[in-house]
């Protein structure tokens, strides 16, 4: 304990203390498992947040990097490089996008979104409209610009003044969004799973109904698909699973295998909402981490991956009913889609239970106050779902 004491220590001392961390200090990983400074081992499902899809120190993400890192590292956006272009292309190969904005985290991609949605309205529509619908319960970053689209107090609050034209519906309710729709709209904005906010499932016809919406009032619908992308319901973007396809997509968390990237993705007529000079990045799209988000990509989008997450993903949901029903005091309701899955408690007790967890050798993560959120890396098996089951059937009874 003497180690990870000091380096806690020192750490609270520091930084910022803007995040409320828990016990381990991490220092190695190997596919679904972490080992703290004593040498205890983890089980993660966490995976850094739904970061690390093909597990942590990946040999070929590992020989990727080590190849890229011999070549070139960073170039300026004023050239080309060919990491780049390569990972474009496999990108809107495999989706309805047919360009590709690179930039570094899920926010600065909501942020591109953000200024797209605006930006292509105002040369389509003129001025005036410049209104974005988003989801109550959402999460769209930490900049200025996402928070004031996030439908979250918490995240929002002490910030103000606020950017302007955002409003909240609850998700889920086709008749709301439409009534919140005006003639200042120009775009809808959603997660298509609404996962910070409590793993909140689309009911079915929802986003089918919200396209029709968007087509109808012609307004940009931008989803954003930074932690339920790549692979992690089972399909290599979850928009894909529920045959709806958006105008303007973002990506980040996954895309880049553990190194951070950001993306945003559009149609061809969306993409004139950012002409020559009006957005840029110095790191976006560095040669270094598209190299790897490219072999990254090439390994999630695989058919034998996306097939091994859907089984591996009822599986785990199937023992997480059976969990819920052997604790019905303690657990509300499950859900999930692929690898995604929450855990709803029936009090707001999510903190504690992640203290249990730790204590099992699981990491688990917390969406909300009564939600757990599971997000593991995409290679995980069965023995690993069972790990982790029978670990919370240990910790649920002491609540
Ligand atoms: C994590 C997340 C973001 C923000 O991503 P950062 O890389 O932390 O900026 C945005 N949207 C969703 C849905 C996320 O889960």
């Amino acid at each position: 304990m003497g180690n990870s004491q000091k380096i806690r220590e020192r750490a609270d001392a520091a930084m910022l203390t803007t995040y409320s961390r828990f016990g381990p200090v991490l220092v190695e990983g190997r596919g679904a498992c972490v080992r703290d400074a004593e040498g205890r081992d983890y089980l993660d499902f966490v995976a850094g947040i739904a970061v690390c899809a093909l597990g942590h120190a990946n040999p070929e993400l590992c020989a990727a990097l080590a190849e890229q890192a011999q070549r070139l590292w960073h170039v300026s956006n004023l050239y080309y490089s060919v990491p780049q272009v390569e990972l474009a292309e496999a990108l809107t190969a495999r989706c309805f996008a047919d360009r590709v904005f690179f930039c570094n985290s899920g926010a600065e991609a909501n942020e591109a979104a953000i200024k797209l949605a605006r930006r292509y309205s105002l040369s389509r529509f003129n001025g005036e409209r410049y209104r974005i619908v988003c989801m109550e319960g959402s999460f769209h970053g930490r900049t200025l610009g996402t928070i004031s689209a996030t439908g979250q107090e918490k995240v929002r609050a002490g910030f103000g003044p606020l950017l302007p034209g955002f409003s909240f519906v609850p998700f889920g309710d086709i008749g709301a969004l439409r009534a919140a729709i005006t003639d200042k709209t120009c775009a809808v904005m959603l997660e298509p799973i609404v996962a910070n906010g409590g793993i909140l499932m689309p009911p079915d016809g929802y986003l089918a109904a919200v396209r029709e919406l968007c087509n109808e009032r012609q307004l940009l619908l931008v989803m954003d698909e930074v932690q339920v992308g790549m692979g992690r319901t089972g399909h290599l973007f979850a928009h894909q699973g529920f045959g709806v396809e958006p105008d303007v997509m973002t990506l980040a968390k996954a895309l880049g295998g553990g190194l951070p990237i950001g993306a945003m993705l559009c149609t061809e007529e969306a993409a004139k909402g950012l002409p020559a000079g009006s957005h840029a990045s110095t790191f976006g799209g560095t040669p270094l981490v598209c190299a790897v988000a490219r072999r990254a990509l090439e390994m999630i989008a695989a058919p034998e991956m996306l097939e091994h997450v859907r089984e591996t993903g009822d599986y785990l949901l199937v023992r997480l009913r059976e969990l819920a029903s052997r604790h019905p005091a303690q657990v509300a309701a499950v859900r999930g889609r692929g690898l995604i899955c929450g855990l709803e408690l029936s009090e707001p007790k999510t903190r504690r239970l992640m203290e249990l967890a730790l204590e099992e050798g699981l990491l688990i993560d917390i969406a909300t106050e009564r939600v757990i959120r599971l997000v593991p890396p995409l290679i995980i098996g069965r023995a690993e779902v069972d790990a982790l089951i029978s670990g919370l059937d240990r910790a649920l009874p002491k609540l």
